[in-house]
Protein backbone atom coordinates (compact mmCIF):
# COMPACT_ATOMS: atom_id res chain seq x y z
CA UNK A 1 0.00 0.00 0.00
CA UNK A 2 0.95 3.71 -0.67
CA UNK A 3 1.21 6.34 1.65
CA UNK A 4 -2.22 7.41 2.63
CA UNK A 5 -3.20 10.77 0.17
CA UNK A 6 -3.77 14.05 2.32
CA UNK A 7 -7.24 15.53 1.18
CA UNK A 8 -9.83 16.83 2.66
CA UNK A 9 -13.27 15.57 1.83
CA UNK A 10 -16.27 17.70 0.43
CA UNK A 11 -19.34 17.70 2.68
CA UNK A 12 -22.45 16.86 1.08
CA UNK A 13 -24.31 20.21 2.09
CA UNK A 14 -21.40 22.05 0.59
CA UNK A 15 -22.55 25.12 -2.07
CA UNK A 16 -22.15 24.44 -5.96
CA UNK A 17 -23.19 27.78 -7.20
CA UNK A 18 -21.69 31.00 -6.91
CA UNK A 19 -22.67 33.00 -4.33
CA UNK A 20 -21.68 36.37 -5.40
CA UNK A 21 -23.19 39.07 -3.89
CA UNK A 22 -22.69 37.65 -0.48
CA UNK A 23 -18.98 38.04 -1.57
CA UNK A 24 -19.29 41.94 -2.44
CA UNK A 25 -21.11 42.42 0.69
CA UNK A 26 -18.73 40.40 2.63
CA UNK A 27 -15.55 42.60 1.24
CA UNK A 28 -17.89 45.60 0.93
CA UNK A 29 -18.26 45.74 4.80
CA UNK A 30 -14.46 43.87 5.50
CA UNK A 31 -12.73 47.19 7.35
CA UNK A 32 -15.73 49.18 8.19
CA UNK A 33 -15.70 47.92 11.75
CA UNK A 34 -12.36 49.21 12.24
CA UNK A 35 -12.31 47.73 15.99
CA UNK A 36 -12.27 44.57 15.08
CA UNK A 37 -9.87 42.01 16.35
CA UNK A 38 -9.27 41.04 13.17
CA UNK A 39 -8.81 44.11 11.77
CA UNK A 40 -5.97 45.28 14.21
CA UNK A 41 -4.37 42.32 13.93
CA UNK A 42 -3.89 42.79 10.29
CA UNK A 43 -2.14 46.31 10.17
CA UNK A 44 0.69 44.43 8.95
CA UNK A 45 -0.74 43.83 6.30
CA UNK A 46 -3.09 46.37 5.60
CA UNK A 47 -1.71 47.17 1.78
CA UNK A 48 -2.02 44.16 0.56
CA UNK A 49 -5.28 43.52 1.99
CA UNK A 50 -6.52 46.48 0.09
CA UNK A 51 -5.37 45.36 -2.75
CA UNK A 52 -6.66 41.57 -2.67
CA UNK A 53 -10.54 43.57 -1.32
CA UNK A 54 -10.34 46.20 -4.33
CA UNK A 55 -8.68 43.79 -6.72
CA UNK A 56 -11.94 41.03 -6.01
CA UNK A 57 -14.21 44.12 -5.49
CA UNK A 58 -13.16 44.95 -9.56
CA UNK A 59 -13.38 41.63 -11.14
CA UNK A 60 -16.89 41.31 -9.19
CA UNK A 61 -18.05 44.53 -10.80
CA UNK A 62 -18.35 46.19 -7.72
CA UNK A 63 -15.46 48.65 -7.35
CA UNK A 64 -17.04 51.59 -6.93
CA UNK A 65 -18.77 50.41 -3.44
CA UNK A 66 -15.14 51.27 -1.81
CA UNK A 67 -14.20 54.63 -0.90
CA UNK A 68 -11.46 55.70 -3.66
CA UNK A 69 -10.45 58.78 -1.97
CA UNK A 70 -9.65 57.01 1.10
CA UNK A 71 -7.76 54.66 -0.46
CA UNK A 72 -5.54 56.82 -2.30
CA UNK A 73 -4.83 59.28 1.02
CA UNK A 74 -3.55 56.12 2.76
CA UNK A 75 -1.11 55.07 -0.01
CA UNK A 76 0.10 58.27 0.28
CA UNK A 77 0.64 58.75 3.50
CA UNK A 78 2.57 55.22 3.52
CA UNK A 79 5.14 56.32 1.19
CA UNK A 80 8.70 57.01 2.29
CA UNK A 81 11.16 59.57 1.44
CA UNK A 82 13.54 56.70 -0.01
CA UNK A 83 10.28 55.91 -2.22
CA UNK A 84 9.23 52.46 -0.72
CA UNK A 85 6.05 51.77 0.34
CA UNK A 86 5.05 50.04 3.87
CA UNK A 87 2.11 48.02 4.71
CA UNK A 88 0.36 50.60 7.09
CA UNK A 89 1.33 54.08 7.87
CA UNK A 90 4.54 54.38 10.03
CA UNK A 91 5.42 50.93 9.27
CA UNK A 92 9.27 50.07 7.22
CA UNK A 93 8.71 49.78 3.24
CA UNK A 94 8.69 46.91 1.19
CA UNK A 95 8.62 45.35 -2.25
CA UNK A 96 5.35 43.31 -1.47
CA UNK A 97 3.34 46.51 0.12
CA UNK A 98 5.22 48.55 -2.80
CA UNK A 99 3.82 46.25 -5.28
CA UNK A 100 0.36 46.31 -3.74
CA UNK A 101 -0.33 50.10 -3.47
CA UNK A 102 1.33 50.37 -7.44
CA UNK A 103 -1.82 47.65 -8.49
CA UNK A 104 -4.50 49.01 -6.44
CA UNK A 105 -3.05 52.45 -8.04
CA UNK A 106 -3.27 51.17 -11.35
CA UNK A 107 -7.13 49.81 -10.83
CA UNK A 108 -8.00 53.16 -9.79
CA UNK A 109 -5.28 54.65 -13.07
CA UNK A 110 -4.31 57.08 -10.46
CA UNK A 111 -0.29 56.13 -10.40
CA UNK A 112 0.45 59.71 -10.78
CA UNK A 113 -0.52 60.46 -6.86
CA UNK A 114 2.22 59.04 -5.46
CA UNK A 115 5.93 60.07 -6.06
CA UNK A 116 6.38 57.44 -8.98
CA UNK A 117 9.88 57.97 -9.79
CA UNK A 118 10.90 57.50 -6.35
CA UNK A 119 9.38 54.07 -6.01
CA UNK A 120 11.39 53.31 -9.26
CA UNK A 121 14.67 54.11 -7.49
CA UNK A 122 13.50 52.18 -4.28
CA UNK A 123 12.90 49.04 -6.68
CA UNK A 124 15.95 49.69 -8.89
CA UNK A 125 18.21 49.91 -5.54
CA UNK A 126 17.31 46.69 -4.08
CA UNK A 127 18.79 45.09 -7.04
CA UNK A 128 22.00 43.00 -6.59
CA UNK A 129 24.63 42.08 -8.58
CA UNK A 130 23.79 38.47 -8.95
CA UNK A 131 20.29 40.07 -10.41
CA UNK A 132 18.63 38.89 -7.46
CA UNK A 133 16.17 41.85 -5.19
CA UNK A 134 16.23 42.05 -1.72
CA UNK A 135 12.79 42.50 0.08
CA UNK A 136 13.66 45.61 1.84
CA UNK A 137 16.52 46.98 3.18
CA UNK A 138 17.21 43.91 5.91
CA UNK A 139 18.43 42.07 2.53
CA UNK A 140 16.09 39.01 2.76
CA UNK A 141 16.25 37.30 -1.08
CA UNK A 142 13.42 35.27 -2.63
CA UNK A 143 12.18 35.08 -6.05
CA UNK A 144 9.00 36.23 -4.64
CA UNK A 145 10.49 39.39 -4.47
CA UNK A 146 12.25 39.09 -8.27
CA UNK A 147 8.64 38.90 -9.24
CA UNK A 148 7.08 42.05 -6.75
CA UNK A 149 10.32 44.12 -8.85
CA UNK A 150 9.35 43.49 -12.74
CA UNK A 151 5.62 43.27 -11.81
CA UNK A 152 5.77 46.89 -10.10
CA UNK A 153 7.90 48.33 -12.85
CA UNK A 154 6.33 46.72 -15.84
CA UNK A 155 2.84 49.10 -14.09
CA UNK A 156 4.52 51.76 -14.21
CA UNK A 157 5.91 51.18 -17.31
CA UNK A 158 9.52 51.76 -15.96
CA UNK A 159 11.62 47.78 -16.87
CA UNK A 160 14.78 50.13 -18.48
CA UNK A 161 15.06 50.76 -15.04
CA UNK A 162 17.03 47.96 -14.00
CA UNK A 163 18.89 44.70 -15.03
CA UNK A 164 16.33 42.50 -17.16
CA UNK A 165 19.42 40.28 -17.92
CA UNK A 166 21.01 39.84 -14.43
CA UNK A 167 17.07 39.12 -13.31
CA UNK A 168 16.39 36.77 -15.40
CA UNK A 169 19.54 34.81 -14.84
CA UNK A 170 19.59 34.94 -11.22
CA UNK A 171 15.51 33.77 -11.78
CA UNK A 172 16.72 30.73 -13.27
CA UNK A 173 19.26 29.88 -11.14
CA UNK A 174 16.34 28.66 -8.90
CA UNK A 175 14.88 26.58 -11.33
CA UNK A 176 14.95 22.79 -9.90
CA UNK A 177 15.60 19.49 -11.96
CA UNK A 178 11.58 19.25 -11.70
CA UNK A 179 10.94 22.26 -13.72
CA UNK A 180 9.56 24.20 -10.97
CA UNK A 181 11.29 26.73 -8.56
CA UNK A 182 12.46 27.46 -5.31
CA UNK A 183 12.89 31.13 -3.23
CA UNK A 184 16.71 30.86 -4.12
CA UNK A 185 18.85 29.04 -5.29
CA UNK A 186 18.71 24.56 -4.38
CA UNK A 187 15.33 25.68 -2.60
CA UNK A 188 12.41 22.95 -3.32
CA UNK A 189 9.82 23.60 -5.78
CA UNK A 190 6.75 25.08 -4.22
CA UNK A 191 3.68 26.22 -6.09
CA UNK A 192 3.76 30.06 -5.11
CA UNK A 193 7.30 30.39 -5.86
CA UNK A 194 6.73 28.85 -9.30
CA UNK A 195 4.05 31.39 -9.83
CA UNK A 196 6.72 34.05 -9.41
CA UNK A 197 9.13 33.21 -11.26
CA UNK A 198 6.62 31.99 -14.76
CA UNK A 199 5.06 35.34 -14.08
CA UNK A 200 8.46 37.05 -14.09
CA UNK A 201 9.49 35.56 -16.78
CA UNK A 202 6.33 35.64 -18.60
CA UNK A 203 6.81 39.86 -17.57
CA UNK A 204 9.83 39.48 -19.66
CA UNK A 205 9.23 37.84 -22.42
CA UNK A 206 11.59 34.83 -21.54
CA UNK A 207 9.05 31.96 -20.88
CA UNK A 208 11.64 29.81 -23.54
CA UNK A 209 14.00 28.64 -21.03
CA UNK A 210 10.57 26.84 -19.24
CA UNK A 211 10.49 23.44 -19.97
CA UNK A 212 6.24 23.22 -19.92
CA UNK A 213 5.74 19.74 -20.00
CA UNK A 214 8.13 18.90 -17.19
CA UNK A 215 6.64 21.85 -15.42
CA UNK A 216 3.02 21.28 -16.30
CA UNK A 217 3.76 18.06 -15.31
CA UNK A 218 5.04 18.39 -11.43
CA UNK A 219 1.97 21.76 -11.36
CA UNK A 220 -1.02 19.00 -12.53
CA UNK A 221 -0.10 16.39 -9.63
CA UNK A 222 -0.82 19.03 -6.88
CA UNK A 223 -4.74 18.22 -7.81
CA UNK A 224 -5.76 16.03 -5.13
CA UNK A 225 -8.77 13.46 -5.36
CA UNK A 226 -11.05 16.24 -3.88
CA UNK A 227 -10.17 18.36 -6.63
CA UNK A 228 -8.32 20.80 -4.52
CA UNK A 229 -4.60 22.03 -5.23
CA UNK A 230 -1.89 21.80 -2.78
CA UNK A 231 1.18 23.83 -2.51
CA UNK A 232 3.69 20.98 -2.70
CA UNK A 233 3.49 17.40 -2.25
CA UNK A 234 2.37 15.93 0.94
CA UNK A 235 0.49 18.99 1.74
CA UNK A 236 -3.19 19.36 1.93
CA UNK A 237 -5.40 21.23 -0.72
CA UNK A 238 -6.12 25.09 -0.22
CA UNK A 239 -7.92 27.77 -2.22
CA UNK A 240 -4.52 29.89 -2.73
CA UNK A 241 -2.80 27.26 -4.31
CA UNK A 242 -5.57 26.77 -6.47
CA UNK A 243 -4.88 30.24 -7.99
CA UNK A 244 -1.02 29.78 -7.98
CA UNK A 245 -0.72 26.53 -9.35
CA UNK A 246 -3.66 27.37 -12.19
CA UNK A 247 -2.43 30.85 -13.35
CA UNK A 248 1.21 29.16 -13.59
CA UNK A 249 -0.41 26.47 -15.76
CA UNK A 250 -2.22 29.30 -17.88
CA UNK A 251 0.84 31.16 -18.25
CA UNK A 252 2.34 27.99 -19.56
CA UNK A 253 -0.65 27.07 -21.71
CA UNK A 254 -1.69 23.69 -19.98
CA UNK A 255 -4.56 24.40 -18.18
CA UNK A 256 -6.50 21.74 -19.88
CA UNK A 257 -4.18 19.60 -18.21
CA UNK A 258 -6.06 19.28 -15.23
CA UNK A 259 -10.15 17.88 -14.22
CA UNK A 260 -11.57 21.88 -14.43
CA UNK A 261 -15.02 20.62 -13.15
CA UNK A 262 -13.40 19.19 -9.66
CA UNK A 263 -11.35 22.06 -9.09
CA UNK A 264 -14.67 24.18 -9.72
CA UNK A 265 -16.48 22.08 -7.22
CA UNK A 266 -13.70 21.93 -4.91
CA UNK A 267 -13.17 26.21 -4.51
CA UNK A 268 -17.42 26.65 -4.69
CA UNK A 269 -17.19 24.07 -2.08
CA UNK A 270 -14.91 26.58 0.16
CA UNK A 271 -17.59 29.69 0.19
CA UNK A 272 -18.91 30.01 3.28
CA UNK A 273 -22.92 30.93 2.69
CA UNK A 274 -23.51 32.57 5.77
CA UNK A 275 -20.75 35.29 5.69
CA UNK A 276 -19.92 34.89 2.27
CA UNK A 277 -16.48 34.77 1.27
CA UNK A 278 -14.23 32.19 0.92
CA UNK A 279 -12.04 30.18 3.18
CA UNK A 280 -8.61 27.80 2.37
CA UNK A 281 -10.99 24.19 2.51
CA UNK A 282 -14.55 24.16 2.73
CA UNK A 283 -15.84 24.63 6.62
CA UNK A 284 -12.86 26.96 7.57
CA UNK A 285 -13.19 30.58 8.08
CA UNK A 286 -13.21 33.32 5.03
CA UNK A 287 -10.79 35.56 4.65
CA UNK A 288 -10.05 38.63 2.37
CA UNK A 289 -6.53 36.35 0.43
CA UNK A 290 -8.89 33.07 -0.30
CA UNK A 291 -11.74 35.20 -1.38
CA UNK A 292 -9.56 36.76 -3.69
CA UNK A 293 -8.31 34.07 -5.02
CA UNK A 294 -11.06 32.14 -5.03
CA UNK A 295 -12.93 34.03 -6.97
CA UNK A 296 -9.41 35.00 -9.18
CA UNK A 297 -9.04 30.80 -10.06
CA UNK A 298 -12.91 30.84 -10.97
CA UNK A 299 -12.22 33.40 -13.24
CA UNK A 300 -9.38 31.25 -15.08
CA UNK A 301 -11.75 28.22 -15.07
CA UNK A 302 -14.43 30.53 -17.26
CA UNK A 303 -17.01 31.78 -14.70
CA UNK A 304 -19.01 34.39 -17.00
CA UNK A 305 -20.22 36.06 -13.77
CA UNK A 306 -16.54 37.17 -13.20
CA UNK A 307 -13.98 39.95 -14.96
CA UNK A 308 -11.80 38.01 -17.14
CA UNK A 309 -8.64 37.76 -14.64
CA UNK A 310 -5.14 38.39 -16.02
CA UNK A 311 -3.06 35.57 -14.70
CA UNK A 312 0.22 37.17 -14.39
CA UNK A 313 -0.87 40.20 -12.50
CA UNK A 314 -3.62 38.70 -10.64
CA UNK A 315 -5.87 41.91 -11.52
CA UNK A 316 -8.49 42.08 -14.36
CA UNK A 317 -7.72 41.52 -17.75
CA UNK A 318 -9.11 45.17 -19.25
CA UNK A 319 -7.19 46.60 -16.49
CA UNK A 320 -3.74 45.43 -17.80
CA UNK A 321 -4.62 46.06 -21.36
CA UNK A 322 -5.92 49.50 -20.74
CA UNK A 323 -2.58 50.43 -19.45
CA UNK A 324 -1.23 48.70 -22.91
CA UNK A 325 0.91 45.80 -21.20
CA UNK A 326 1.12 43.33 -23.35
CA UNK A 327 2.47 39.55 -22.01
CA UNK A 328 4.06 36.61 -23.91
CA UNK A 329 2.02 33.49 -22.83
CA UNK A 330 2.73 30.27 -23.84
ZN1 LIG B 1 -4.16 29.41 1.51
Amino acid sequence: MGTPVKDVTIPDSALRSLILQKHCDYIASYGTKKDDYEYCITEYLRMSGMYWGLTVMDMMGQLDRMNKDEVIQFIQQCQHECGGIGASVGHDPHLLYTLSAVQILTLYDATDTINVDKVVDYVKNLQQDDGSFYGDKWGEVDTRFSFCAVACLALLKRLDAIDIEHAVEFVLTCMNFDGGFGCRPGSESHSGQIYCCVGMLAIVGQLHHINADLLGWWLCERQLPSGGLNGRPEKLPDVCYSWWVLASLKIIGKIHWIDKAKLTKFILACQDDETGGFADRPGDMVDPFHTLFGIAGLSLLGEDKIKPVNPVFCMPEEVIRGNGIQLELL
